[in-house]
């Protein structure tokens, strides 16, 4: 029996995304969908202004928007929630028994929360009964996703952490609209423009690397002790977010050590074939005009992050270009692969029903 699943903020670009990519999910079943008092008492296909490139599954078109509250169907919450108010519904989905899958950044950064990247973090699920003592809930959690620039830089630095090391990173983010959400930036802000400012995304790039490459011990995760230092545009491209990164390594290697270590990295979801894992999780392109989020964005699934351009650096030692699927990888199917490794780790709360 798959189980039962509902999917919090479900009418905006990430719960759009949770919806498409749930459908016919080998292990979930979408029962239920909810959203604000804007939406909540109307079909999800009367709610939902959707923006995808492919069909509102049929499923999901007759589901009455329901409020976000404990009480819903399923098991499972996976929460596009707006981040303005998904703190404490979060908290109460949990406290309820729900396994909460978070998109916000409310609690990423919390000290009993996971902040996971299947492929770099699958330990730090171990501060589930950390949390589940400390808060007292008893078969409820929450495990969140990082956020969409994150999520796409930390793929490419955990081979060569792993390989070499990393002391540094100085990263720029070319970030696409889709990652304000809809309706978003206003198109006369953007169009033909840049705009070199995302509010928090910035801290957010800089202490969630250093937590999800950082260590698990009893009590909880010690950062990485690398530098990081991020600047944030947003520029007119609808999906996918472009970084340039610039690494120093923590000893030396080759450029032909690098690239293999990108190329040849596999992790545990791989060995374990998750149904979202990429088989790839990072795609090397050799091409010197690529990575382009147009040509590039749906390799593997929209679940990779896709690294051009390595090359040595005067003053750090690498640079590269790396771009991630910001409401994919950065974002629904980050959560539902999330989902999918706690599920091996028998770690989901038991339907009852
Ligand atoms: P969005 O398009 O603005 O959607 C927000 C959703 O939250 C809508 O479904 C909205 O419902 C719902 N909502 C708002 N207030 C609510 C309330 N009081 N009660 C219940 N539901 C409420 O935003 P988004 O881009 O999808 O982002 C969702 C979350 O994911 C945010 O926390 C964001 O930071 C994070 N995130 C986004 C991306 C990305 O690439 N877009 C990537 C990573 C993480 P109505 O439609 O009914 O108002």
């Amino acid at each position: 029996m798959k189980i039962p699943v509902a999917v919090l903020g479900a009418t905006g670009a990430v719960g759009q995304r949770f919806v498409q990519l749930l459908d016919g999910h080998p292990w979930f079943d979408l029962v239920a969908l909810a959203a604000s008092d804007r939406s909540v008492g109307r079909r999800y296909a009367d709610a939902c202004a959707w923006k995808l490139d492919t069909p509102m599954p049929e499923a999901a078109r007759d589901l009455e928007v329901r409020p976000a509250e404990p009480g819903l169907p399923g098991v499972l919450a996976f929460s596009a929630l707006d981040a303005a108010v998904a703190g404490p519904i979060e908290e109460a989905f949990a406290a309820a028994g729900y396994g909460v899958l978070s998109n916000a950044r409310n609690h990423r950064l919390d000290g009993d929360v996971p902040l996971l990247v299947p492929e770099v973090n699958p330990d730090h699920t171990a501060l589930i009964p950390v949390q589940r003592r400390k808060r007292g809930w008893r078969s409820g959690f929450i495990a969140t996703n990082p956020n969409c620039s994150t999520a796409t830089l930390v793929l490419a630095l955990a081979p060569l952490e792993r390989a070499f090391g990393l002391k540094a990173a100085v990263v720029t983010t070319l970030q696409a609209v889709s990652g304000a959400g809809y309706p978003g930036v206003p198109s006369m802000d953007i169009l033909g423009n840049v705009v070199p400012f995302i509010a928090g995304e910035e801290e957010k790039i800089q202490s969630e690397t250093r937590k999800i490459l950082g260590t698990f011990s009893s009590d909880g995760v010690t950062p990485h002790p690398m530098g990081v230092s991020a600047t944030a545009t947003r520029v007119p491209v609808p999906d996918g977010h472009t970084v340039s990164a610039f690494v120093t390594l923590g000893r030396d290697a080759s450029l032909a050590e690098v690239r293999e270590a990108l190329c040849a990295f596999r992790a545990e979801p791989q060995r374990q074939r998750l149904p979202s894992a990429p088989e790839h999780p990072v795609v090397v392109v050799d091409a010197d005009d690529r990575p382009q989020p147009r040509l590039d964005l749906k390799l593997e699934r929209g679940m990779a992050s896709v690294v051009g351009r390595i090359r040595r650096c005067e003053l750090m030692g690498y640079k590269f270009v790396v771009l991630g699927h910001n409401t994919i990888r950065g974002a629904a199917g980050a959560s539902i692969l999330n989902a999918e490794l706690l599920h091996s780790q028998g770690m989901l709360p038991e339907a009852t029903s």
